[in-house]
């Protein structure tokens, strides 16, 4: 089962419940973080790694000495990754390749009339592999200065062992890394907390997951502060509200020092382990 945990808005408490659960759960777990852009689950959960590898994608080398400039490769490019300059009166054509824009898609080489477009990889980020107890632990990181997170997600998704409950620590937002991130989950979990704020990106994660059909339920943190809103929606859009987790000045403070809900305040596993259970009778 793939569980994937995701949060409209940051800072909603999002990474603390992913690894609370994984913490919490009997048997083989494996915890996928793909917050690729500033991964931290790996401050709660502390494994070991074992095994660092690169992640690349393929971008076009052109040979120019083949290169007829027809200008084919940049219509097929539909990310303005690739730009032919024809040749004029005075000058030689140019094409140039940007491959900070480019997706990898391999439109532009397969199209290519002269065959003069060669692939090379060019790395994007890393993955990193270990584990803590009964948790396997896979983590991407996208190296400084890239734009592009999908290729490192999918990476990391590429580890996942279907024989095993799978939680998914998905990037904050509705944007591509998200959905990258939560495609193929049996189930999502939006972590939002009950301010103004905090609901607009619910309503938003809400419309994707149904755009998605991924079956969702709502835990709502900080469940004592702000309005009763979210309730209210959640209500009215029948959206389930498996677990509430109330404010305690502790479960702020062990936060902030890298440590799960559950490792400090162990009462709660039952909670998570309850979390599971309701989610199995949904999906
Ligand atoms: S499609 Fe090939 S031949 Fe045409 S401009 Fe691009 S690289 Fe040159
Ligand atoms: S591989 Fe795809 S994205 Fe990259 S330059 Fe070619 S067509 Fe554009």
């Amino acid at each position: 089962m793939i569980i994937s945990v995701a949060s409209g808005k940051g800072g909603t408490g999002k990474t603390t419940v992913s690894t609370s659960l994984a913490f919490s759960l009997n048997g083989d777990v494996q915890f996928l973080d793909c917050d690729v852009e500033e991964p931290n689950a790996h401050i709660f959960i502390k494994p070991d790694i074992k095994k660092t590898e690169a992640v690349s994608i393929l971008v076009p080398e052109v040979d120019e000495s083949k290169c007829t400039f027809c200008g084919k490769c940049q219509q097929a490019c539909a990310y303005n990754a690739i730009a032919v300059l024809p040749p004029g009166d005075n000058s030689k054509g140019k094409t140039l390749v940007f491959p900070a824009l480019c997706h990898g898609c391999g439109a532009c080489s397969y199209l290519c009339p002269q065959k003069c477009i060669k692939e090379v990889k060019r790395d994007v980020g890393i993955l990193e592999e270990g584990e803590k107890g009964s948790i396997g632990f896979i983590h991407g990181r996208l190296n400084i200065g890239e734009a592009m997170a999908p290729p490192v997600i999918r990476a990391v998704k590429k580890r996942i062992d279907p024989k095993k409950t799978v939680i998914i620590d998905a990037p904050p937002g509705t944007s591509c890394p998200v959905i990258a991130s939560i495609q193929g989950s049996d189930f999502c979990l939006l972590v939002t907390e009950p301010t103004p704020f905090g609901l607009n990106d619910l309503i938003l994660a809400v419309e994707v997951l149904r755009e998605m059909k991924i079956p969702f339920g709502v835990v709502v943190n900080r469940s004592d502060l702000g309005d009763d809103e979210t309730d209210k929606y959640c209500g009215r859009e029948t959206i389930p509200i498996l677990m509430k987790i109330p404010f305690k000045r502790e479960i702020a403070s062990a936060y902030s020092k890298g440590i799960s809900i559950v490792k400090a305040f162990p009462k709660y596993k039952k909670d998570f382990q309850g979390l599971l259970e309701k989610i199995k009778r949904i999906t």
